[in-house]
């Protein structure tokens, strides 16, 4: 395997309104973060996956796939992009990593084989993207009226896994945490330094299980993965 995957769980989750952080409910017979792990896993290229856990994570140990073999943990930080720091640590001298959300359990392997195919043509890497296709609106700040009309023509959703050679994932990262760069995905921390991933489009159904009535849709699109 040339690839490794980083799984940022170290999340509390604050938006799904329950005790146990998301990526801990269950579909299924397996939890959110366990899905996510095992789609990556099926890849044969992919080999460990660091998964980073909040330092008072109390859940993770207690999964089967806490013995996995090629499962190995850190301990996550303040914010996502830290995680990943920490993920990437130890890394050892994969060429490429994959960052996966732990809270998307529906990823599919058409869409995974499709990110990864882009190794043979990239230097920078790039992400799954799902087009918009709501009218998008720009708010007056805090006034809950419209202010204009966003044009959605090449506009998309940007998803996980994102794929990216790991030295410059790295160095891409410290320089935007170093400079208080706004990071929400680690596609934007390469925007800030001028690179231009690919979109590479994907299915829409490769949602981030945030608030809590995305469970039962989940659930819904996780049977028709397995079928
Ligand atoms: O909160 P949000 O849904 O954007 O989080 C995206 C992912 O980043 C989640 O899988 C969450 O567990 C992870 N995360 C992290 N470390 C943090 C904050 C979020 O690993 N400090």
């Amino acid at each position: 395997p040339d690839v490794i995957a980083v799984v940022p769980a170290a999340g509390i989750g604050s938006r799904m309104q329950t005790e146990c952080p998301k990526q801990y409910l269950h579909i299924g017979d397996k939890t959110i973060l366990e899905h996510a792990v095992a789609s990556l896993m099926a890849h044969p290229r992919v080999g460990q996956v660091i998964v980073a856990l909040s330092p008072k994570d109390t859940y993770f140990s207690s999964l089967p796939l806490a013995a996995h073999p090629r499962v190995t943990v850190v301990t996550g930080g303040k914010q996502r992009a830290d995680s990943v720091l920490a993920g990437l640590q130890a890394a050892g001298n994969a060429q490429w990593v994959l960052v996966h959300d732990a809270a998307r359990p529906c990823l599919h392997q058409d869409d995974l084989k499709n990110l990864l195919a882009i190794t043979a043509t990239s230097r920078v890497g790039g992400i799954l993207a799902a087009p918009v296709r709501d009218t998008m609106k720009r708010g007056e700040p805090g006034k809950g009226l419209i202010a204009h009309t966003v044009d959605r023509e090449d506009l998309w959703h940007a998803l996980t896994p994102q794929l990216f050679p790991l030295e410059l994932l790295r160095s891409c990262l410290l320089r935007a945490l170093d400079e208080g760069a706004t990071i929400t995905d680690e596609a934007s921390a390469l925007e800030y330094c001028g690179f231009h991933p690919e979109l590479i489009s994907a299915r829409a159904d490769n949602i981030k299980v945030t608030r809590p009535e995305d469970l039962a849709l989940a659930a819904f699109y996780l049977t028709r993965l397995t079928q």
